[in-house]
């Protein structure tokens, strides 16, 4: 069940005076839109619109398309600031999941015996930010447990808080811990840590009640990414996709990637929009797919292209920037 305090959102609409609104919310509140925007406008002398293609993340906040829109303030649900500077008063209204004590104690108790297993009595805990409740109780169980618990402050996120571009509060801690575990749901964050630390990973899901580590599906992931970059340095062309998004423009960092695969011979296009998308480019004949914005889109989305899709990271290792063992989800953003 996700939880907002829509009361302080509408304290600062009304303590700004703003008249016009522009929100974005996360899939898992849009069928929640219609009662946010007959909230506001029946309690503050304003009006309301919604953005409502998909928003993954606060790199994808959209001020400058809300103030082109005639807004004054934009409520941007469910993600903590990620760019500096908006175009028009921005307030991101955080989204969280209601936390259950009792499954806390649960997962708590079951990580506690994998860990006596391995010998492990120092561990640094992290979770996305709709789990920010929860990480706070473990933190609490596995202490009162006998365990050292490290929580780290990272760049640019909550303490604890880990997003699919940066772990930086888990490596900040890194050096003082045996073990990790990430609270949450889904593979894509723990994947992540799993490249970014050197150290075993646990997933501790509130929903599924589970604690499972993830070693052997980030082996498995690797061999595919692995088969995914052999067949981008196969190919004799490349398509470069640049993201309009404000925390996903890259356009640099194309150019760098253009001028390395050139050397290499092959033909490369640039191509820029806000979604990533295989029909926009259906007409076009490139053999290869590299995608400069979120990192989780060359995974999640590799499936409906016809094309192999790498992203930045894959892309440096194709051209032998990196090497693979430097492999990490991107986290350059
Ligand atoms: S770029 Fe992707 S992983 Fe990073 S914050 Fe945006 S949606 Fe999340």
């Amino acid at each position: 069940m996700l939880q907002f305090d829509l009361d302080s959102a509408l304290k600062e609409i009304k303590r700004r005076k703003a008249k016009n609104v522009a929100l974005q919310v996360p899939e898992g509140l849009k069928a929640r839109l219609p009662e946010i925007i007959a909230t506001i406008e029946d309690n503050a002398d304003a009006k309301a619109f919604a953005f409502v293609q998909p928003c993954f993340g606060a790199c994808d906040v959209k001020d400058m398309e809300a103030k082109a829109l005639g807004a004054d303030m934009l409520l941007h649900f469910g993600h903590s600031q990620f760019v500096e500077g908006h175009a028009i008063e921005t307030i991101y209204v955080p989204v969280e999941c209601k936390a259950d004590g009792k499954a806390i104690s649960l997962l708590a108790g079951r990580l506690a015996a994998e860990l006596k297993k391995k010998g492990s009595k120092r561990i640094a805990l992290c979770a996305t930010i709709q789990f920010k409740k929860h990480l706070a109780m473990l933190e609490q169980e596995l202490n009162g447990k006998g365990f050292e618990a490290f929580v780290g402050k990272g760049k640019g996120v909550e303490r604890g808080q880990v997003v699919g571009c940066n772990y930086s509060s888990v490596k900040g801690v890194e050096g003082k811990v045996e073990a990790v575990a990430f609270v949450g749901d889904g593979l894509f964050h723990p994947l992540g840590l799993g490249f970014a630390v050197k150290r075993p990973v646990f997933v501790l899901d509130p929903v599924q009640k589970e604690v499972k580590e993830i070693l052997q599906q980030r082996d498995l992931f690797l061999r595919k990414r692995i088969a995914m970059i052999e067949k981008v340095k196969q190919a004799k062309s490349i398509g470069i996709w640049v993201s309009t998004k404000r925390g996903q423009q890259r356009m640099p960092l194309a150019e760098r990637l253009r001028k390395g695969f050139e050397r290499q011979g092959k033909k490369v296009f640039v191509f820029v929009s806000d979604f990533v998308k295989p029909d926009y480019v259906a007409g076009v004949d490139v053999e290869a797919i590299v995608c400069t914005d979120c990192p989780r889109i060359a995974f999640d989305d590799s499936s409906l292209f016809k094309q192999p899709i790498v992203n930045q990271v894959e892309a440096m290792i194709a051209l032998g920037e990196k090497k693979l063992g430097e492999y990490a989800f991107d986290e350059l953003a």
